[in-house]
């Protein structure tokens, strides 16, 4: 069985590996590049029908900031995305019994929205679409990458299909893009520096009595923070919740009028009552950072790289600036006829990283242990701090950089062709 070649092979097609795969078309034409995306889980064949939900296209819906419009924008793919997001105007956070509260608006920023909310499954799609049109990219689903040798030259990669088909693959350069879940860093000795925080997100979505109008909430509760989040619908929310991982079984437990009451309580009724709770979600929260993101021919991405928790909605936005600047990177190093495999190239990548990387990962970290902690002295602090955070233009400046996605260095990327 002869293996097949590749100069880039993703292994994940989930939503940083197929965004990495549209970002990296744009330069395919220009370097000859061949690319595959090497997918477990099988995707329909169609675009246009719903995916089934697998690890990255399920049933949560993701916070895009601004910055990761402008990423899609460059890309081609905004104008697919956008009809399957809502635009967030304002962004209200707040702390259940003390009255300091933060507001951000678009207007104050000169944008549109401060981001957007999409639901993972119409993103889903948008991306599947443009790796499908992209026409230096194979798209190998379902095919479950089982082995992995490392070479000088080239990477070797083994893959079977559900029914146990064997294939093998060669690449110059391999993205490990997989999630972190797939036991692929163990094989390849990258350890990971993994904290709990011991508590579970509950995701669900809402349909509430009044409009949200374009407003997110971030509401910290002594049950722990919950952001509400418009949804394209007018009157529809996606809820993530956080909670503390023993109760998590009693709160998926309650029955709809139980679980909306206890969301009345923590969070009042700014949008009215909620009229309908759709199926409820939930996920293990840790903090996670690979100890290794570069090696000759390889790199890890991601929630391969780093998985955070969402209390900020940051960790998929964060990626994104990641999967722009390595297609940047590899792109100039291209350009200058040096190999996309080269040591040198990816930790470049990786120097432009670090700084947004520690201080995403370090704010929502922040977050979470400044308000997991129920120290009344702390309370009225936080209190005041929200209300300084109001008041004080360049914190809030800050403040509104950091939500609105825009603490990477911008990079230049192309679109899908036909795009
Ligand atoms: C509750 C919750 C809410 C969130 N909300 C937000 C938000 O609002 N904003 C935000 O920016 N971020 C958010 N995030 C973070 C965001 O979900 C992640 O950043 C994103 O899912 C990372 O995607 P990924 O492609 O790296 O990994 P994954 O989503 O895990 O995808 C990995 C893909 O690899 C495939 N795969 C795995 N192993 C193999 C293998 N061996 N061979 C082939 N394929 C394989 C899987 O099938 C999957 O498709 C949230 C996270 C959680 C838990």
């Amino acid at each position: 069985m002869s293996a097949e070649q590749y100069d880039i092979a993703i292994i994940g097609g989930g939503l940083v590996g197929a965004s990495l795969a549209c970002a990296l078309e744009g330069f395919a034409r220009d370097h000859h590049w061949s690319i595959a995306v090497i997918e477990a889980v099988p995707m329909p064949e169609d675009s246009e029908q719903d995916i089934p939900f697998q690890p990255s296209y399920d049933a949560r819906s993701t916070a895009l900031s601004w910055g990761a419009r402008q990423i899609y924008q460059q890309m081609g793919l905004w104008s697919d995305l956008a009809p399957h997001a809502a635009a967030i105007k304002h962004i209200h956070v707040s702390d259940k019994g003390h009255l300091g509260a933060t507001r951000l608006a678009a207007s104050d920023h000169n944008v549109e929205a401060l981001g957007y909310v999409a639901p993972n499954q119409g993103l889903g799609r948008v991306l599947l679409q443009g790796v499908k049109q992209a026409q230096h990219v194979s798209w190998l689903c379902p095919f479950k990458v089982t082995g992995f040798s490392v070479g000088a030259e080239q990477h070797t990669l083994q893959l079977s299909d559900e029914r146990g088909a064997e294939k093998t693959l060669h690449a110059k350069l391999v993205v490990l893009a997989d999630g972190g879940q797939s036991g692929l860093k163990e094989k390849l000795q990258i350890a990971d520096q993994v904290r709990p925080y011991d508590q579970h997100a509950l995701v669900c979505n809402l349909t509430m009595s009044e409009p949200h109008q374009n407003k997110a909430f971030e509401r910290f509760t002594p049950e722990g923070p919950m952001a509400w989040l418009p949804l394209p619908q007018s009157n529809d929310i996606a809820l993530v919740w956080t909670v503390p991982s023993e109760q998590v079984d009693e709160v998926m437990a309650l029955d709809d009028d139980e679980f909306a009451q206890r969301l009345h309580k923590l969070f009042g009724y700014r949008l009215g009552g909620v009229e309908r709770v759709g199926q409820r979600y939930q996920y293990p929260l840790n903090l996670v950072r690979a100890s290794e993101q570069v090696r000759p021919g390889l790199v890890v991405l991601g929630n391969a790289a780093h998985y955070m928790h969402p209390v900020a909605g940051q960790g998929y936005n964060l990626a994104l600036r990641g999967v722009a600047e390595l297609a940047a990177v590899l792109d100039q190093a291209a350009q200058q006829q040096r190999s996309i495999a080269d040591l040198t190239v990816l930790q470049e990548y990786l120097d432009r990283r670090q700084s947004d990387q520690d201080t995403v990962i370090g704010f929502s970290d922040g977050l979470i242990r400044l308000f997991a902690n129920h120290n009344p002295m702390l309370g009225h602090l936080r209190a005041g701090g929200l209300m300084l955070l109001d008041q004080l233009k360049p914190a809030k400046r800050w403040f509104a950089r950091q939500a609105m996605g825009l603490g990477g260095q911008a990079v230049r990327l192309k679109p899908i062709q036909g795009k």
